[in-house]
């Protein structure tokens, strides 16, 4: 199917935004004027802003409340909990309207006013996904930009899918692709790489990130290592071959100590060597922990999944206006 022939058409088209939000108090108005603005050039009224609040313990949710109060475009659903942007994320989806689905942030590094010359790529290109690509990220720090780009070269490497790199989960996208992405069950999502996963065309926009309007990163070191993890584990098994490779080659290396001490102790009677038996001890039952921990890692995973709990439960959705023709509830 080309989705070339039944590619929505402005004025036709009914666009869905999604916007996890977790404590953006600060900046939400704004980024709600700028893209609201952004969206009635390219749809006029057919479109619905779909504001996730992730559990958040600032204003958050007030404001968006008070924003469906002013605006019947808003679409205000809150999570029970938080749940982690690519949860927040999910459960957006899970409630798209739309043909036309817009993942964005909140914080307005990503810009809306790229909204237009991104469905226009999508139209001129026949792409079933246009994902932003960042040629430069302003108002980061050089820590997150160096890791950021070492970590989406190493993704690259160690799995088959084809993930962009310097790709965030900005991004216009076909309602299939949406719909597609909710159905899939896991929960440690990494949904930059599942997007990816899925296939159909996808081509990149070329854009500059902004600084954050308002407020911090909701990402510290600690979840950016969680999320890499995620990342990396979801979509890649080289981890663990490369337990296997490090066992292969302590085996033969150790087969080769043992040779040498059976024939130092038949020649000599006795095996010198405190210290060498003291490192060999540690080394081994590092590497052991190590692989354990990685295995750890995978299993752990396994087993969240063997629960099958829901991936987020929402506490509220308030939202006006009728539905837009031919859509479902
Ligand atoms: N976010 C969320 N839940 C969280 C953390 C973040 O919904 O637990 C939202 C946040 O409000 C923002 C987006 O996810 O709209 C991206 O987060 P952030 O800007 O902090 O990440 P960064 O751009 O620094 O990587
Ligand atoms: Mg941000």
């Amino acid at each position: 199917m080309d989705l070339q022939d039944e590619m929505p058409r402005p004025g036709k088209m009914f666009l869905s935004i999604v916007v996890p939000c977790y404590n953006e108090e600060e900046g939400l108005r704004e980024f709600h004027r700028q893209m609201v603005s952004a969206a009635r050039a390219l749809c006029g009224a057919k479109f619905e802003l779909i504001l996730v609040d992730d559990g958040s313990t600032d204003d958050t949710w007030k404001i968006i409340n008070e924003l469906l109060a002013e605006d019947r475009n808003v679409v205000a659903v809150r999570l029970a909990r938080n749940h982690g942007h690519q949860l927040a994320l999910t459960a957006g989806l899970s409630n798209v309207r739309g043909d036309l689905v817009l993942v964005i942030d909140a914080d307005l590094q990503d810009p809306p006013e790229l909204l237009t010359p991104m469905y226009e790529m999508m139209v001129r290109e026949g792409a079933d996904v246009v994902y932003g690509m960042r040629r430069s990220r302003a108002g980061e720090t050089r820590f997150k930009k160096k890791s950021a780009e070492a970590f989406y070269r190493l993704l690259a490497k160690v799995t088959r899918v084809h993930i962009p790199v310097d790709t965030g989960d900005f991004r216009l996208m076909s309602r299939r692709i949406s719909d597609q992405l909710v159905q899939m069950p896991e929960h440690d999502r990494f949904i930059r790489g599942m997007v990816a996963w899925l296939g159909y065309k996808q081509v990149a926009y070329e854009y500059d990130r902004h600084p954050r309007f308002a407020g911090a990163t909701k990402y510290p070191l600690v979840k950016m290592i969680g999320f890499a993890a995620d990342a990396l584990i979801s979509f890649s098994m080289v981890p663990l071959r490369i337990a296997t490779y490090v066992g292969a080659l302590l085996t033969t290396l150790l087969t080769f100590v043992g040779i040498v001490a059976v024939v130092g102790w038949l020649f000599s009677g006795t095996v010198p060597g405190w210290t060498s038996l003291t490192l060999l001890v540690i080394m081994i039952s590092s590497v052991q922990l190590l692989v354990l921990g990685l295995m750890g890692e995978y299993i752990g995973r396994i087993y969240i999944q063997s629960k099958n709990r829901p991936l987020f439960l929402i506490s509220h959705i308030h939202r006006r206006g009728r539905l837009p023709h031919g859509a479902e509830a």
